[in-house]
């Protein structure tokens, strides 16, 4: 444990801790979303508690539960820009994206990443996010944005518009 990466992961490796929430970034209901924006593109990075995204922690079993997250996926991969949604003349399309489950234990987390891609450049304009309304169970959506300076908003509403 020499290192905060090396601990973190001897931690999630013992089973001891998987059933409390001693994981400082395992906190269900807050998620994560991480834009760093570069000229004309974006990246994205949204990762929270498995529970806040689909509603439960378990790999899908069911067919409810594939529903619900091929649902979440499909709406991630192919529809992002309904949900993280740039102004309309910049004309973004997605890149790349990717929507995954990772089972630590009693928890799990989704990691889910995109890469945007605009005709014009992205800095300075606003972004509606509605990551709220799409996934029900987050409480609040903790912001950063890394473009010409970095700023952190907190997110509690359905929607919200925020300056990149
Ligand atoms: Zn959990």
């Amino acid at each position: 444990m020499k290192t905060g990466i090396l601990a973190g992961l001897f931690l999630f490796a013992l089973p001891a801790f998987s059933g409390e929430h001693a994981l400082g970034a395992h906190v269900h209901g807050t998620v994560k979303l991480a834009l760093a924006v570069e000229a004309n593109t974006m990246d994205v990075d949204f990762d929270g508690p498995s529970e806040s995204l689909i509603g439960f922690e378990h790999a899908p079993k069911s067919d409810k539960d594939k529903a619900i997250f091929n649902g979440s996926k499909n709406l991630w991969e192919k529809k992002l820009l309904t949900i993280l949604t740039p102004a309309a003349d910049l004309g973004c399309k997605i890149a790349e994206s990717s929507f995954v489950q990772e089972i630590e234990g009693t928890h799990a987390d989704i990691e889910a990443k995109a890469k945007i891609s605009c005709a014009k450049n992205l800095a300075g304009t606003e972004l509606k996010i509605s990551l709220i309304k799409a996934f029900s169970h987050i409480k609040k959506l903790k912001v950063e944005v890394l473009s010409a300076s970095t700023t952190s908003v907190e997110i509690s509403k359905p929607e919200q518009t925020i300056k990149l």
